[in-house]
């Protein structure tokens, strides 16, 4: 059987393009990609051809035996994502489990990744954290979330986007308290980037009058020893309504 390479692409700057990334688009037979046309973008900006097909959320099932039907004949395969890592918050796990299954080799090739990328830069912890990825839309199911972390001692890492940012920080608020560190990585690897180290409170207060912009990651310190401190949901958002007044 051929391989299946999982291929990293840059969260933002080009330049974190690597030689072995782009030896192993070169040599592969064909690439998965989740986008197309993210993918081709990249592929002419290193002037490359190769037969692209789709491999994304919503068709990981007849999409992954494709790419293994051809695996199983002999072919190799480059996974990509939009962006950074593939199979961390994007399509990818799947497509692993099924040739870990079916006795296809994965070659795990490493490079950018937003949340590794963020946590470096946090100032928080980094010994020992847990990576949460995005927190539901639901609300009922983003509140269970937070409420199974709210004794959580390791730094914690969340990826959102930037129009469900206000909406994280208060419910993080609220399961945590506005005295928690929180290091809000933006834009990692691009012109405007930024790491805002500050309180859980404060960055409330920050982005009632600063709407937020670009891609995000929140870092957020762990629970202190005393578990005294921690308060109750109820609480929280009663707390989150006032520091939201107070910063406009
Ligand atoms: N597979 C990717 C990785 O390895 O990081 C993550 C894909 S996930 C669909 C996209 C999320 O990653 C964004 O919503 C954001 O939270 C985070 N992200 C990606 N690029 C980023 C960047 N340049 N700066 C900050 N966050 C970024």
């Amino acid at each position: 059987a051929g391989i299946l390479y999982l291929v990293p692409t840059p969260i933002g700057n080009l330049g974190d393009i690597s030689a072995r990334m782009a030896d192993t688009l070169a040599e592969v037979d064909f690439i998965a990609a989740e986008d197309t046309r993210v993918t081709l973008k990249l592929l002419n900006h290193l002037g490359l051809k190769k037969p692209l097909i789709s491999y994304y959320r919503h068709n990981t099932e007849a999409g992954g035996q494709a790419v293994l039907d051809r695996l199983l004949a002999g072919e190799s395969c480059a996974l990509v994502t939009d962006a950074g890592t593939p199979a961390i918050s994007d399509p990818g796990e799947d497509l692993v489990a099924l040739c870990a299954r079916n006795g296809v080799d994965v070659v795990s090739i490493p490079g950018p990744c937003a949340l590794v990328t963020a946590l470096a830069a946090s100032g928080l912890p980094t010994g020992r954290f847990t990576f949460e990825g995005f927190l539901a839309m639901n609300k009922k199911n983003r509140r269970a979330h937070l409420e199974e972390l709210v004794g959580e001692r390791r730094t914690m890492i969340f990826y959102e986007a930037p129009h469900k940012l206000t909406a994280t920080l208060d419910d993080l608020t609220a399961a945590f308290g506005p005295d928690r560190r929180i290091s809000l990585c933006r834009e990692l690897t691009k012109l405007h980037e930024e790491v805002r180290r500050t309180t859980l409170g404060e960055a409330v207060r920050w982005y009632a009058e600063n709407p937020p912009r670009g891609e995000f990651v929140l870092v957020v310190e762990g629970a202190p020893e005393s578990v005294e401190e921690a308060i109750t949901l109820e609480d929280g958002l009663a707390l989150v309504d006032r520091l939201r007044a107070e910063g406009r």
